[in-house]
Protein backbone atom coordinates (compact mmCIF):
# COMPACT_ATOMS: atom_id res chain seq x y z
CA UNK A 1 0.00 0.00 0.00
CA UNK A 2 1.48 3.56 -0.95
CA UNK A 3 2.72 5.35 2.14
CA UNK A 4 0.27 8.81 2.54
CA UNK A 5 1.19 12.20 1.10
CA UNK A 6 2.54 14.34 4.13
CA UNK A 7 1.55 18.08 4.26
CA UNK A 8 2.63 21.13 6.25
CA UNK A 9 -0.15 23.75 6.45
CA UNK A 10 1.09 27.17 8.23
CA UNK A 11 -1.38 29.43 10.49
CA UNK A 12 -3.88 26.12 10.45
CA UNK A 13 -4.86 27.08 13.82
CA UNK A 14 -7.96 28.91 12.64
CA UNK A 15 -9.53 30.40 9.34
CA UNK A 16 -8.99 29.24 5.99
CA UNK A 17 -5.79 27.57 7.17
CA UNK A 18 -7.84 25.49 9.28
CA UNK A 19 -10.37 24.39 6.70
CA UNK A 20 -7.29 23.24 4.45
CA UNK A 21 -6.22 21.12 7.21
CA UNK A 22 -9.43 19.56 7.06
CA UNK A 23 -9.99 18.81 3.77
CA UNK A 24 -6.47 17.57 3.51
CA UNK A 25 -6.82 15.24 6.23
CA UNK A 26 -10.16 14.15 4.59
CA UNK A 27 -8.75 13.20 1.51
CA UNK A 28 -6.60 10.56 3.46
CA UNK A 29 -3.07 13.19 3.63
CA UNK A 30 -0.91 13.31 6.56
CA UNK A 31 -0.90 17.02 7.90
CA UNK A 32 1.01 18.28 10.35
CA UNK A 33 -1.20 21.73 11.35
CA UNK A 34 1.74 24.34 12.42
CA UNK A 35 0.45 27.27 14.52
CA UNK A 36 2.57 30.10 15.97
CA UNK A 37 0.90 29.65 19.50
CA UNK A 38 0.74 25.97 20.89
CA UNK A 39 -2.53 26.10 23.13
CA UNK A 40 -4.30 27.31 19.73
CA UNK A 41 -2.53 25.07 17.50
CA UNK A 42 -2.99 22.15 19.85
CA UNK A 43 -6.55 22.79 20.39
CA UNK A 44 -7.04 23.05 16.54
CA UNK A 45 -5.73 19.65 16.13
CA UNK A 46 -7.95 17.92 18.70
CA UNK A 47 -10.99 19.97 16.72
CA UNK A 48 -9.87 17.52 13.88
CA UNK A 49 -8.87 14.46 15.52
CA UNK A 50 -12.68 14.22 17.09
CA UNK A 51 -13.79 14.56 13.52
CA UNK A 52 -12.08 11.03 13.34
CA UNK A 53 -8.87 12.62 11.16
CA UNK A 54 -6.30 11.37 13.35
CA UNK A 55 -3.52 11.65 10.37
CA UNK A 56 -3.70 15.41 12.14
CA UNK A 57 -0.96 16.51 14.28
CA UNK A 58 0.67 19.39 15.67
CA UNK A 59 4.15 20.86 15.46
CA UNK A 60 4.72 24.46 16.61
CA UNK A 61 5.84 27.14 13.98
CA UNK A 62 5.95 31.01 14.35
CA UNK A 63 7.24 31.91 10.53
CA UNK A 64 9.19 34.56 11.03
CA UNK A 65 12.25 32.50 13.24
CA UNK A 66 14.44 30.55 11.36
CA UNK A 67 15.05 28.73 14.32
CA UNK A 68 11.14 27.41 14.76
CA UNK A 69 11.12 26.58 10.61
CA UNK A 70 14.90 24.52 11.67
CA UNK A 71 12.52 22.63 14.34
CA UNK A 72 9.80 21.64 11.80
CA UNK A 73 12.13 20.67 8.89
CA UNK A 74 13.98 18.46 11.47
CA UNK A 75 10.73 17.05 13.28
CA UNK A 76 9.50 15.97 9.79
CA UNK A 77 12.64 14.62 8.50
CA UNK A 78 12.86 12.36 12.13
CA UNK A 79 9.22 11.55 12.08
CA UNK A 80 8.48 11.19 8.38
CA UNK A 81 11.36 11.58 6.59
CA UNK A 82 9.99 13.69 3.60
CA UNK A 83 7.28 16.31 2.86
CA UNK A 84 4.80 16.18 -0.25
CA UNK A 85 3.03 19.11 -0.07
CA UNK A 86 3.46 23.09 1.83
CA UNK A 87 0.37 24.91 1.98
CA UNK A 88 2.28 28.54 3.08
CA UNK A 89 -1.47 30.26 4.54
CA UNK A 90 -0.06 32.12 7.72
CA UNK A 91 -0.43 35.98 7.25
CA UNK A 92 -1.59 39.23 9.17
CA UNK A 93 -3.54 41.94 7.05
CA UNK A 94 -1.02 44.54 8.03
CA UNK A 95 -3.68 47.15 9.06
CA UNK A 96 -5.77 47.87 12.08
CA UNK A 97 -9.49 48.70 12.51
CA UNK A 98 -9.87 50.20 15.65
CA UNK A 99 -10.43 49.05 19.11
CA UNK A 100 -14.81 48.74 19.27
CA UNK A 101 -14.58 46.82 16.07
CA UNK A 102 -14.23 43.20 15.73
CA UNK A 103 -14.26 40.64 13.75
CA UNK A 104 -18.06 40.09 13.19
CA UNK A 105 -20.34 38.92 9.94
CA UNK A 106 -23.39 39.98 11.47
CA UNK A 107 -22.84 43.54 11.25
CA UNK A 108 -22.06 42.88 7.43
CA UNK A 109 -25.58 41.34 6.58
CA UNK A 110 -27.32 42.93 3.92
CA UNK A 111 -24.18 44.73 2.41
CA UNK A 112 -23.18 43.30 -1.29
CA UNK A 113 -19.18 42.42 -2.38
CA UNK A 114 -18.42 46.57 -2.74
CA UNK A 115 -20.27 47.37 0.43
CA UNK A 116 -18.28 44.98 1.75
CA UNK A 117 -15.03 45.73 0.28
CA UNK A 118 -15.94 49.91 0.57
CA UNK A 119 -16.11 49.12 4.84
CA UNK A 120 -12.32 47.20 4.39
CA UNK A 121 -11.17 50.54 2.72
CA UNK A 122 -13.00 52.92 4.75
CA UNK A 123 -11.89 51.81 8.42
CA UNK A 124 -8.66 50.06 7.86
CA UNK A 125 -5.52 52.39 9.35
CA UNK A 126 -1.99 51.07 7.83
CA UNK A 127 0.62 52.04 11.41
CA UNK A 128 4.07 51.43 10.40
CA UNK A 129 4.58 48.62 12.60
CA UNK A 130 1.67 46.88 11.29
CA UNK A 131 3.07 47.14 7.59
CA UNK A 132 6.93 46.16 8.77
CA UNK A 133 5.10 42.92 10.19
CA UNK A 134 2.97 42.82 7.45
CA UNK A 135 6.66 42.54 4.97
CA UNK A 136 8.12 40.56 7.39
CA UNK A 137 5.60 37.89 7.42
CA UNK A 138 4.02 37.51 4.31
CA UNK A 139 7.08 38.01 2.36
CA UNK A 140 10.01 36.77 4.73
CA UNK A 141 8.21 34.63 6.66
CA UNK A 142 7.06 32.56 3.57
CA UNK A 143 10.32 32.89 2.11
CA UNK A 144 12.24 31.90 5.19
CA UNK A 145 9.64 28.38 6.00
CA UNK A 146 9.87 27.69 2.38
CA UNK A 147 13.48 27.43 2.03
CA UNK A 148 14.18 25.55 5.01
CA UNK A 149 11.37 22.59 3.68
CA UNK A 150 13.04 23.26 0.37
CA UNK A 151 15.38 19.99 0.64
CA UNK A 152 12.07 17.93 1.97
CA UNK A 153 10.02 18.95 -0.77
CA UNK A 154 12.59 18.13 -3.21
CA UNK A 155 13.07 14.59 -1.89
CA UNK A 156 9.59 14.06 -2.47
CA UNK A 157 8.76 12.78 -6.02
CA UNK A 158 6.05 15.32 -6.85
CA UNK A 159 6.46 18.18 -4.28
CA UNK A 160 4.24 20.75 -4.15
CA UNK A 161 3.81 24.62 -2.97
CA UNK A 162 0.98 26.62 -2.66
CA UNK A 163 1.59 30.40 -1.60
CA UNK A 164 -1.61 31.54 -0.44
CA UNK A 165 -2.12 34.49 -2.49
CA UNK A 166 -4.45 37.63 -2.82
CA UNK A 167 -6.08 39.56 -5.46
CA UNK A 168 -4.49 42.51 -3.84
CA UNK A 169 -0.81 41.40 -4.72
CA UNK A 170 -1.73 41.46 -8.78
CA UNK A 171 0.49 43.48 -10.86
CA UNK A 172 -2.13 46.06 -11.27
CA UNK A 173 -1.89 47.81 -7.79
CA UNK A 174 1.65 48.32 -8.16
CA UNK A 175 0.83 52.31 -9.99
CA UNK A 176 5.08 52.16 -10.69
CA UNK A 177 5.34 50.53 -14.62
CA UNK A 178 8.88 50.15 -13.72
CA UNK A 179 8.31 48.07 -10.50
CA UNK A 180 5.71 46.02 -12.09
CA UNK A 181 7.92 44.96 -14.82
CA UNK A 182 10.91 44.09 -12.89
CA UNK A 183 8.69 42.16 -10.31
CA UNK A 184 6.99 40.64 -13.69
CA UNK A 185 10.30 39.91 -14.89
CA UNK A 186 10.39 36.23 -13.98
CA UNK A 187 14.13 35.52 -15.77
CA UNK A 188 15.57 38.67 -14.91
CA UNK A 189 14.68 38.60 -10.91
CA UNK A 190 16.42 38.30 -8.32
CA UNK A 191 16.37 37.43 -4.87
CA UNK A 192 18.73 40.37 -3.70
CA UNK A 193 16.42 42.59 -6.35
CA UNK A 194 13.58 41.76 -4.53
CA UNK A 195 14.95 42.89 -1.19
CA UNK A 196 16.01 45.92 -2.66
CA UNK A 197 12.74 46.54 -3.77
CA UNK A 198 11.25 45.70 -0.71
CA UNK A 199 13.52 48.09 1.43
CA UNK A 200 12.68 50.65 -1.11
CA UNK A 201 9.19 50.47 -0.29
CA UNK A 202 9.37 50.52 3.33
CA UNK A 203 11.31 53.66 3.05
CA UNK A 204 9.09 55.38 0.68
CA UNK A 205 6.45 54.38 3.09
CA UNK A 206 8.51 56.11 6.20
CA UNK A 207 9.28 59.22 4.49
CA UNK A 208 4.86 59.47 3.54
CA UNK A 209 6.27 58.98 -0.17
CA UNK A 210 3.95 56.23 -1.28
CA UNK A 211 1.68 57.08 -4.07
CA UNK A 212 4.62 59.33 -5.74
CA UNK A 213 6.65 56.95 -6.11
CA UNK A 214 3.46 54.37 -7.28
CA UNK A 215 2.95 52.39 -4.76
CA UNK A 216 -0.14 51.60 -3.48
CA UNK A 217 -2.36 53.21 -0.82
CA UNK A 218 -4.40 51.48 1.02
CA UNK A 219 -3.42 47.64 2.29
CA UNK A 220 0.48 49.26 0.94
CA UNK A 221 2.55 46.62 2.66
CA UNK A 222 -0.30 43.83 2.30
CA UNK A 223 -0.06 44.01 -1.77
CA UNK A 224 3.17 44.85 -1.66
CA UNK A 225 4.22 41.60 0.36
CA UNK A 226 2.00 39.01 -1.35
CA UNK A 227 3.31 41.03 -5.36
CA UNK A 228 6.74 39.91 -3.68
CA UNK A 229 5.53 36.50 -2.42
CA UNK A 230 4.24 35.73 -6.12
CA UNK A 231 7.54 36.98 -7.79
CA UNK A 232 9.73 34.66 -5.31
CA UNK A 233 6.89 31.68 -6.38
CA UNK A 234 8.12 31.94 -9.87
CA UNK A 235 12.00 32.50 -9.73
CA UNK A 236 11.24 28.94 -7.37
CA UNK A 237 9.32 27.66 -9.94
CA UNK A 238 11.90 28.32 -12.72
CA UNK A 239 15.02 27.02 -10.40
CA UNK A 240 13.09 24.01 -9.32
CA UNK A 241 11.15 22.47 -12.56
CA UNK A 242 10.90 19.19 -10.35
CA UNK A 243 8.65 20.78 -7.60
CA UNK A 244 5.30 22.21 -8.54
CA UNK A 245 5.09 25.95 -7.07
CA UNK A 246 1.90 27.96 -7.27
CA UNK A 247 0.06 30.99 -6.31
CA UNK A 248 -3.54 30.72 -5.43
CA UNK A 249 -6.12 33.47 -3.87
CA UNK A 250 -9.18 32.04 -1.88
CA UNK A 251 -11.93 34.50 -2.92
CA UNK A 252 -13.01 36.99 -0.21
CA UNK A 253 -13.23 34.96 3.11
CA UNK A 254 -15.35 35.42 6.21
CA UNK A 255 -12.12 35.42 8.83
CA UNK A 256 -11.00 37.50 11.30
CA UNK A 257 -8.59 38.65 8.53
CA UNK A 258 -11.63 40.30 6.92
CA UNK A 259 -13.11 41.37 10.10
CA UNK A 260 -15.79 38.75 8.87
CA UNK A 261 -16.58 40.84 5.84
CA UNK A 262 -16.17 38.37 3.50
CA UNK A 263 -18.76 36.82 0.77
CA UNK A 264 -17.49 33.05 1.07
CA UNK A 265 -16.77 30.71 3.92
CA UNK A 266 -13.43 29.32 5.46
CA UNK A 267 -14.94 26.09 3.94
CA UNK A 268 -15.24 27.61 -0.06
CA UNK A 269 -12.19 29.56 0.58
CA UNK A 270 -10.22 26.43 1.04
CA UNK A 271 -12.00 24.37 -1.24
CA UNK A 272 -9.51 25.83 -4.02
CA UNK A 273 -6.33 25.98 -2.80
CA UNK A 274 -6.59 22.22 -1.79
CA UNK A 275 -7.55 21.88 -5.59
CA UNK A 276 -4.67 23.47 -6.71
CA UNK A 277 -2.45 21.40 -3.83
CA UNK A 278 -4.13 18.43 -5.35
CA UNK A 279 -3.68 18.84 -9.12
CA UNK A 280 -2.40 16.03 -11.73
CA UNK A 281 0.88 15.36 -11.71
CA UNK A 282 2.48 17.24 -14.48
CA UNK A 283 0.14 20.76 -13.82
CA UNK A 284 1.40 24.33 -14.22
CA UNK A 285 3.84 25.46 -12.41
CA UNK A 286 5.22 29.06 -11.82
CA UNK A 287 1.44 30.09 -12.33
CA UNK A 288 -1.37 32.00 -10.24
CA UNK A 289 -5.14 30.44 -9.30
CA UNK A 290 -7.70 32.56 -8.81
CA UNK A 291 -10.35 30.87 -6.81
CA UNK A 292 -9.10 27.72 -8.36
CA UNK A 293 -8.53 28.72 -12.11
CA UNK A 294 -5.50 30.01 -13.55
CA UNK A 295 -4.97 33.39 -13.83
CA UNK A 296 -2.61 36.16 -14.88
CA UNK A 297 -0.65 37.49 -12.01
P1 LIG B 1 -6.82 34.58 9.67
O1 LIG B 1 -6.39 35.87 10.27
O2 LIG B 1 -8.11 33.98 10.05
O3 LIG B 1 -5.68 33.48 9.91
C1 LIG B 1 -4.33 33.78 9.72
C2 LIG B 1 -3.50 32.64 10.28
O4 LIG B 1 -2.10 32.96 10.11
C3 LIG B 1 -3.70 32.41 11.77
O5 LIG B 1 -3.58 31.04 12.04
C4 LIG B 1 -2.53 33.15 12.38
O6 LIG B 1 -2.16 32.69 13.66
C5 LIG B 1 -1.47 32.81 11.36
N1 LIG B 1 -0.27 33.64 11.48
C6 LIG B 1 -0.17 34.98 11.36
N2 LIG B 1 1.11 35.36 11.56
C7 LIG B 1 1.83 34.24 11.82
C8 LIG B 1 3.19 33.97 12.11
N3 LIG B 1 4.08 34.95 12.19
N4 LIG B 1 3.58 32.69 12.29
C9 LIG B 1 2.68 31.69 12.21
N5 LIG B 1 1.38 31.87 11.97
C10 LIG B 1 0.96 33.13 11.76
O7 LIG B 1 -6.72 34.85 8.10
P2 LIG B 1 -7.31 34.08 6.83
O8 LIG B 1 -7.67 32.69 7.16
O9 LIG B 1 -8.30 34.97 6.21
O10 LIG B 1 -6.02 34.10 5.88
C11 LIG B 1 -5.37 32.94 5.41
C12 LIG B 1 -4.61 33.30 4.14
O11 LIG B 1 -5.53 33.69 3.12
C13 LIG B 1 -3.64 34.47 4.29
O12 LIG B 1 -2.47 34.20 3.55
C14 LIG B 1 -4.40 35.64 3.66
O13 LIG B 1 -3.51 36.64 3.19
C15 LIG B 1 -5.11 34.92 2.55
N6 LIG B 1 -6.26 35.64 2.01
C16 LIG B 1 -7.37 35.84 2.77
C17 LIG B 1 -8.47 36.50 2.23
C18 LIG B 1 -9.74 36.71 3.00
O14 LIG B 1 -10.68 37.29 2.44
N7 LIG B 1 -9.84 36.27 4.25
C19 LIG B 1 -8.44 37.03 0.86
C20 LIG B 1 -7.22 36.77 0.15
C21 LIG B 1 -6.19 36.09 0.72
P3 LIG B 1 -2.77 33.36 15.02
O15 LIG B 1 -4.13 32.75 15.23
O16 LIG B 1 -1.76 32.92 16.04
O17 LIG B 1 -2.82 34.83 14.81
Amino acid sequence: TAVARVSVVTGGNKGIGFEVCRQLASGGITVVLTARDETRGGDAVERLNALGLSQVVFHRLEITEASSAAALAGFLKTRFGKLDILVNNAAVGGVEYGQELDANEEKFDGLDFHQRVEWMLKNAREPIDSAKNSVQTNYYGTKRVTEALLPLLRSSPDGRIVNVSSSYGLLRHIGSEEVRQELNDVDGLTEERLDELLEKFMEDFESGALEPHGWPGKFSAYKVAKAAMNAYSRILARRHPELRVNCAHPGFVKTDMSMGSGVLTPEEGARSLVKVALLPDGGPTGAYFAQGEEAPF
